[in-house]
């Protein structure tokens, strides 16, 4: 089997690079350990119910990135109209409705218009000037502080609140009790940027129209076409390295896929030291890379994201009949997250049973499983299907980002110091998942970036319009 690059995971980053290589004529292939591509962006099904697994929402895929790949973002993802509704101690509070105004009149309500507007400034700045920058779209991020740098030369006070932690800097706008409408509370004590980045769709999120598999399957008929080899069911045991460079991948049926070019690992990084053979983990990963690595899995938040099945339509905590149902950000009691309900939205994910699906991700102090269901609506469900993101995802935090957004794993620290640029120590071996530059969510870029970088390195001049060339 012999290729070009080989990419080790098919969640939607692996495929974004797959469609950006491919696109620039290379032979390309797809390892995804799983039976079906998507990754973490992919449905769960129970007796017909199809349900999204892990992700839930989508907001942050950006159009250029989308336009640039020939995705079609319109057919993939519908808006209710509120998008979201955010509910605390049984009462609904807030909703985010799809119109700027009306955003506005919520706000306005709640007597914090003034402090949105300024917040919203610098959302908008942000979006404009990361991309103006080549913050966002590169492949050599800059520092922290050089990124502060570069925007605060596009707005006043912009980098200062983007290498700010939230709670000293854009948290100090808006009144903490608000501070869940923008942000996750374990980005709080984190730089702005991680922030910024997670709003860039202005906390505007959509669902996945026909289940998340319809969004990857889009990404995998493009990668297809174009002429990739994906391989579902075929799981990577280890990178293949020789000459002091990585040559290939090894399945764990011991079938061997040669990479001229490079090899990607698209899956959290935390997969790396299991994909490398002892020997390799030492020669080249410095003792401070691995106890990282090894600090990073082990950091334990107490988030569950969990699915239920049921055979009566649930009943959302939302003090109207919204239809189509809004995602519900629920907070009150033991319970901090958000909900969704997919197969209320559309009949046909509820198969030949008739059954319906509601989606939970969060943190539950104390909590059992039971009375999560019963804050959202379910009794007696039929199902419960609790996802652990450590196996198979290498994701043992369940962070949206698999290793954390903070200061010291940002931009061109990302996952590791000195590793933002996407590759590894090891020559011809690159990384782009949620754990790389920019980060998590499903947002393709990091995706779209590992394979710019891997293009650069083989000397092809990267087609993208969205990297500026000179880097
Ligand atoms: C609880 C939770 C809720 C979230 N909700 C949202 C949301 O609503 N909206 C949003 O935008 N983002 C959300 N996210 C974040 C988002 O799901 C992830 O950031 C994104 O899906 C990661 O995509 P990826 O392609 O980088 O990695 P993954 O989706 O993890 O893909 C990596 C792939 O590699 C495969 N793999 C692993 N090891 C091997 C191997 N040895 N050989 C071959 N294949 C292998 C895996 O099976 C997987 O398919 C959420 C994340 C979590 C944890």
């Amino acid at each position: 089997m012999r290729y070009d690059y080989v990419i080790v995971g098919g969640g939607h980053n692996g495929l974004v690079a797959s469609i950006v290589l491919a696109m620039h004529g290379a032979r390309v292939a797809v390892l995804e350990a799983r039976g079906k591509v998507g990754g973490e962006s992919s449905d769960g099904e129970y007796m017909g119910v199809r349900y999204p697994r892990v992700a839930y929402a989508l907001g942050l895929f950006p159009r250029d990135l989308a336009s640039f790949i020939g995705l079609d973002l319109d057919s993939a993802v519908y808006y209710s109209n509120p998008s979201w509704v955010a509910v605390e101690d049984g009462r609904e509070w807030f909703r985010r409705w799809l119109s700027d105004d009306k955003v506005e009149r919520e706000f306005d309500a709640l007597g914090l218009l003034r402090e949105y507007r300024e917040l919203r400034k610098y959302i908008r700045g942000f979006n404009e000037c990361s991309r103006a920058k080549g913050i966002l779209y590169t492949i050599d991020p800059p520092s922290l502080e050089e990124a502060g740098e570069l925007l605060e030369e596009c707005m006043e006070g912009l980098g200062r609140m983007t290498v700010e932690d939230w709670e000293r800097g854009l948290g100090r706008i808006i009144p903490g009790e608000a501070w869940g409408l923008f942000t996750f509370p374990t980005l709080y004590s984190e730089p702005g940027f991680a922030s910024l980045y997670i709003n860039m769709n202005e906390g505007l999120w959509g669902q996945p129209r026909g289940g998340m598999n319809s969004f990857t399957g889009q990404l995998y008929s493009r990668a297809i076409a174009l002429g990739v080899d994906v391989y579902t069911g075929k799981r990577a045991a280890r990178i293949l390295v020789d000459g002091g460079r990585a040559r290939g991948v090894a399945t764990v049926e011991g079938k061997v896929f040669e990479a001229s070019r490079g090899v990607l690992l698209s899956t959290s990084i935390l997969c790396l030291p299991k994909l490398l053979e002892g020997e390799n983990l030492e020669r080249y990963l410095s003792r401070r890379e691995r106890r990282l690595l090894e600090d990073y899995a082990r950091i334990r938040i107490p988030l569950v994201r969990v699915n239920f099945v049921t055979q009566r339509e649930p009943r959302p905590p939302t003090s109207r009949d919204y239809r189509p149902v809004p995602i519900v950000s629920i907070n009150g009691g033991n319970l901090w997250g958000e909900a969704s309900y997919p197969t209320m939205n559309d009949p046909a994910l509820r198969g030949p049973k008739g059954l319906h699906a509601v989606t939970f991700s969060g943190a539950f102090i104390g909590s059992s499983i039971q009375e999560i269901g019963e804050a959202l609506g379910i009794h007696e469900p039929e199902w419960v299907d609790v996802v652990d993101t450590g196996e198979g995802y290498c994701n043992p935090n369940g962070l949206p980002s698999q290793v954390p957004m903070t200061r010291h794993s940002l931009l061109n620290s990302r996952p590791l110091k000195g590793w933002g640029n996407y590759r590894t120590p090891i020559p011809g071996l690159y990384h782009g998942a949620a754990s790389s530059h920019p980060g998590g969510e499903v947002t393709g870029i990091p995706g779209h970036n590992a394979a710019i970088r891997m293009l650069a390195d083989s000397g092809v001049k990267p087609k993208s319009p969205l990297i500026k060339q000179s880097s």
